[in-house]
């Protein structure tokens, strides 16, 4: 039997992640791998984590990225500020909602459930509700895109509330992060995460965190210890800072770390704003299109996401036939619904370098094509 190397297909992806990789970062990781604690890479993690903060705006100076995917950055989140006997106001309006609440209860905390419809922006006046009738209450968490359904929510009015109860902020901007308006300091978040692989359009496998100085506190004045090893940041802390000396805590994935670098310093050289920006463009675009096509979005207007379009997949039109379609006619990976949308929404994802002209143009045309053939 011989084996060959693997070569794989150049696909378009406009999923919900990952995101199409610009040559300039695909580049960056090729380069020579160097020790994980060479002067010169020590150097690199420095701007990685000024790169962060920018587009982050966060001044917080425990701002890393953790090797491990988005899911990671979410448990590194919860175990390492909450305990077991904490309560926790988790909201649930899709997959990622539901993920944050496992970790609650895992945790062994007590989770109070503001549950909202599907396709919808977590409610406010709920949550309000919530935190009057839960006084005790010491964090508030909630996914600020959730990408299992398009709904943007209000992060900032979210934060603002949990703040006049006295509670901390936990939110998952796994999705949202350069795709839009983040602001980590201005908002008042305590504890955040994101993904390489979505509007940062790096390789998966990377989690940018951040916590603030009240987070901080409240890890170091925990009564419990953390009962994760690998996410304890306090251990993980003296990797990514100390003047000039940094203690061994585990090999950090150096190649990978090359490519979130370059992500960023693409980023940056777009500007953040211009980054949100061009996002809303592009949505707008694909959005007109889609109607000319006859498509309909799940989220209201005024709640969708830009860079995660849910639609209706029209009646008596095969789901999976379609998208296997664009797959191998026009190498066009979009999403399928996921949980309670399975069969009957297709995710289009315009994240990072995949929020360009082209990207949007393909995708009009393979669908236009793809639902002639398929429609009943
Ligand atoms: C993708 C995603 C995650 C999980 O990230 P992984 O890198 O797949 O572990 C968490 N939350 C949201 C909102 C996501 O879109």
């Amino acid at each position: 039997m011989t084996f060959n190397s693997f070569i794989p297909p150049q696909r378009t992806l406009m999923g919900p992640g990952p995101s199409d990789v610009s040559p300039r970062v695909l580049n960056a990781l090729s380069r020579p791998t160097v020790g994980h604690l060479d002067p010169t890479f020590i150097g690199m993690m420095d701007e990685v984590k000024q790169l962060l903060q920018y587009v982050f705006q966060t001044k917080n100076t425990f701002t890393i990225a953790l090797s491990a995917p988005g899911s990671a950055g979410m448990e590194a989140c919860f175990v390492n500020l909450v305990e077991a006997k904490d309560k926790v106001i988790v909201c649930r309006n899709g997959v990622f909602g539901q993920r944050m609440l496992e970790n609650v209860t895992r945790i062994g905390a007590t989770p109070v459930v503001v549950d909202c419809p599907w396709g919808e922006a977590v409610d406010v006046a709920k949550v309000e509700q919530a935190l009057i009738e839960h006084p005790d209450a010491k964090f508030l968490a909630f996914v600020h895109a959730e990408t299992s359904t398009g709904a943007l929510s209000d992060a900032k009015s979210l934060c603002a509330l949990a703040k006049a109860h006295q509670c901390l902020t936990i939110v998952d901007a796994v999705t949202s992060l350069g795709g839009v308006e983040l602001r980590v300091d201005d908002w008042q978040i305590d504890a955040i995460y994101s993904g390489s692989q979505k509007c940062l359009s790096c390789v998966p496998g990377l989690s940018p965190i951040s916590f603030s100085e009240q987070a901080i506190s409240v890890i170091n004045h925990r009564e419990t210890p953390i009962q994760s090893w690998f996410l304890d940041q306090s251990l993980v802390v003296n990797y990514w800072s100390g003047e000039g000396k940094r203690a061994y805590h585990h090999t950090a994935p150096v190649n990978s770390l090359y490519a979130l670098h370059e992500s960023l310093v693409m980023l940056h050289e777009e500007g953040i704003e211009n980054s949100w920006q061009r996002h809303k463009q592009m949505h707008e675009q694909l959005a007109a299109g889609l109607a000319e096509l006859g498509l309909e979005f799940i989220v209201p207007a005024n709640e969708r996401l830009p860079q995660l379009n849910t639609v209706k997949i029209p009646e008596g039109v095969d789901d999976a036939a379609v998208r296997n379609y664009l797959l191998a006619h026009y190498n066009l990976e979009i999403g399928a619904g996921l949980g309670d949308l399975a069969g009957k929404a297709w995710r289009i994802g315009l994240m990072g370098y995949a929020a360009r002209n082209e990207n949007v143009a393909l995708c009009l045309a393979a669908l236009k094509d793809a639902l002639t053939r398929f429609a009943k």
